[in-house]
């Protein structure tokens, strides 16, 4: 199939973006990399009349540190978490996420931001945005504001982004010397969507573990928080107990679709797996 016909607009600025999608009265995209909207468009699984192109906008890109926090332009591509010295150093958690994240040539078009407004819950970036406590850079008729990864994802494939909003840039807390991180996901074949996947980022404390924030996908409607677990494992050395104590803890904190490849009974043992794997990862000492 193809995609059905649409209207072009490339805008160089926010304002002019937001008033192109505002003419369409509410049949227009956003589109960034495009390797989510435009397979949508060519199964015409979505057919917008406008498609609004973000490439050109110079608020959306960049990456650099402001303060304690790294500000990174929702046009930065998958590929770039690899390499930028900047994310490397203070969003470790992007990087080790990236090269699981579909195959170089998509990770060479599709950009964080296009990940994490579309939120998809299979998806490595959304996971890791709650698991680094990031706060999301929006911008919307009145004008710029920031939403905490806790209240960002709501439900499936719905986000704090309102239709004609855009996503800005997404804020990374720095990492301190004492953080340190594990990222890792069960997928049948590299490259594919996980059956589970999670990441950690924890303080060390005096070889227990500290405060710390674990993060699914693949699991809910949404990447999920893994509360319960962090709970249990704050202030634990973490040992064969402790990581069965957080395994336990664990299935309150998810809430895996049912479906026929993975069922959820499955997907909850993959889980459990997992965050031992990524509980032994962890470099406490
Ligand atoms: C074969 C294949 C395998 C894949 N495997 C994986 C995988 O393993 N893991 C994974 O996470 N992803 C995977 N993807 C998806 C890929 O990572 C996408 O690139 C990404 O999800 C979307 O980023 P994009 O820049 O391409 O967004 P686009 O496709 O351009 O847009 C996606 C959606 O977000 C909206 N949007 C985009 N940017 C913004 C913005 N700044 N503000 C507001 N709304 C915006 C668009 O309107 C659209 O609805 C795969 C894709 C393909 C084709």
């Amino acid at each position: 199939m193809k995609a059905r016909a649409f209207a072009y607009a490339r805008p160089r600025t926010l304002d002019d973006a937001h008033a192109a999608f505002a003419a369409a009265e509410g049949d227009a995209s956003y589109i960034s990399g495009g390797q989510s909207l435009v397979p949508a468009l060519a199964m015409r699984l979505q057919a917008p009349q406008v498609l609004v192109d973000l490439a050109g906008i110079e608020a959306l890109r960049g990456v650099r540190l402001e303060g304690d926090w790294l500000r990174i332009g929702a046009l930065t591509r998958h590929a770039d978490a690899l390499t930028d010295p900047l994310i490397r150093a203070h969003a470790p958690l992007l990087s080790a996420a990236a090269p699981f994240v579909a195959h170089p040539a998509i990770r060479n078009r599709g950009t964080l931001g296009g990940s994490v407004a579309l939120a998809d819950p299979a998806s490595e970036f959304p996971a890791m945005m709650l698991a680094m406590g990031a706060e999301m850079e929006i911008f919307g008729p009145e004008g710029l504001r920031r939403v905490p990864a806790d209240d960002y994802f709501q439900d499936l494939y719905q986000t704090a982004i309102v239709p004609g909003e855009i996503l800005v840039a997404l804020h990374v807390p720095v990492v301190g010397p004492r953080r340190c991180w594990a990222f890792d996901e069960l997928a049948r074949r590299r490259g594919d969507y996980a059956m589970v996947g999670g990441g950690i980022l924890a303080e060390r404390d005096g070889g227990r573990i500290g405060a710390l924030r674990i993060a699914f996908f693949s699991v809910g409607p949404t990447p999920m928080r893994a509360r319960a677990a962090e709970a249990v494992l704050t202030g634990r050395v973490p040992d064969a107990d402790a990581i069965a104590d957080a395994q336990r803890a664990l299935d309150a904190d998810i809430d895996p679709l049912d479906d026929e490849e993975v069922p959820a009974p499955m997907r909850r043992h993959l889980a459990r797996v997992l965050l031992g794997r990524l509980v032994r990862k962890l470099e406490i000492a």
